[in-house]
């Protein structure tokens, strides 16, 4: 058990502008509204508060967890007994004139990415059509390399630059983030807090035509996901291929008989298997049961082990 008293202080002395709570429910803050109490939550809303508020834990020993809309993170019923910094405060999004790489986008880890895609739209820019239907931060998105319709963070990204448990803040090439599917240096090396990406050089197209993308994408979400349901998206990640074929984990969920399997408030959803929701009132232990009684039928049916996409926290 951390001494939180002494964090807070510390962090109130020195940062008496930032919002900080104590026992917040982090069901306020993940997409599948689920979640107990995390210990001490800060909300910082420039460079320099997330900055002293990284050094301020450091010096205590302390290291944060890094919250951004909480749409592909599962959290303890029992909660959290930690700090989290929540980067939904951090949200610049501009052109700047950068040395050596001329005029980039650059945003903020706390701007969603429907906000960044219709910022892209209205100024003209394609290439980031696919991204306006994840509920997700830049932060995250770069964390967890998203992606849809065949784009992803690692198409967009020229440069990342993050604070390391100290408040110090460095600058990776995109190529250098190790990007693969749902994955990125920032998933291996935790502990580091994506501040700002800035984005390739982005193709100029019709904004109408940017729209009518958008709106088709849209559609199909609409159509094929349990969008009406608190969720945290796909469950699972897609399985390597098989013999040069791809394997989808929504199809092989649904060939095992689990579409529709319910652990008190959580479904395996019957619009779509790669998704398991929050029917209402579901905890964290019925999210969990369900996935390893999904995952073990898999197993046992086809041989193959599914892996979370979804994060844990607190578990
Ligand atoms: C309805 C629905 C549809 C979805 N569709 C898609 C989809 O099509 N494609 C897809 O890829 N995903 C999808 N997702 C999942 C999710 O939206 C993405 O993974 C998203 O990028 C997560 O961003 P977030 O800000 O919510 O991250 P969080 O859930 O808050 O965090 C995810 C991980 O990233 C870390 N993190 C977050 N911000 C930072 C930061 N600034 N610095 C360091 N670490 C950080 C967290 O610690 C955690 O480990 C969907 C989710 C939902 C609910």
């Amino acid at each position: 058990m951390e001494n939180w008293d002494a964090l807070e202080k510390n962090l109130r002395k020195k940062l008496p502008r930032m919002e900080l709570r104590r026992n917040e429910p982090m069901s306020r803050h993940t997409s599948f509204r689920v979640g107990g109490p995390a210990a001490l939550m800060a909300f910082p809303k420039t460079q320099e508060e997330a900055m002293d508020a990284i050094h301020t834990a450091n010096q205590l020993g302390v290291r944060p967890f890094f919250l951004g809309n909480g749409s592909n993170l599962l959290v303890s019923d029992k909660g959290y007994d930690g700090y989290v910094i929540k980067t939904g405060g951090l949200e610049r999004l501009e052109w700047k004139e950068l040395p050596y790489s001329g005029r980039k986008l650059v945003a903020g880890s706390g701007v969603l990415l429907s906000r960044l895609a219709n910022f892209a739209a209205e100024e003209g820019f394609t290439g980031l059509e696919w991204a306006a239907g994840i509920p997700g931060t830049v932060g995250g998105a770069t964390v967890m390399n998203a992606g849809a319709y065949g784009g992803e963070m690692a198409q967009v990204l020229d440069k990342v630059s993050y604070m390391v448990e100290s408040g110090d803040i460095l600058m990776l090439d995109a190529k250098a983030c190790e990007f693969s599917y749902r994955h990125s240096i920032f998933t291996r090396i935790p502990g580091r807090m994506v501040l700002n990406v800035s984005l390739l050089s982005l193709e100029r197209e019709d904004p109408a035509k940017i729209r009518a993308k958008m709106a088709d994408l849209s559609a199909q979400r609409k159509a094929k996901q349990p969008l009406e349901y608190p969720s945290a998206g796909s469950t699972f990640k897609r399985p390597p291929p098989m013999d040069g074929q791809p394997v989808y984990a929504a199809a092989l969920v649904d060939q095992c008989g689990c579409k529709g399997l319910t652990v008190g408030g959580a479904q395996v959803s019957e619009k779509h298997a790669g998704f398991i929701v929050n029917k209402g009132g579901a905890t964290c232990a019925d999210i969990l049961t369900l996935i390893e009684e999904v995952r073990k039928r898999v197993l046992d049916q086809t041989g193959i082990a599914l892996e979370m996409e979804v994060k844990t926290l607190g578990v």
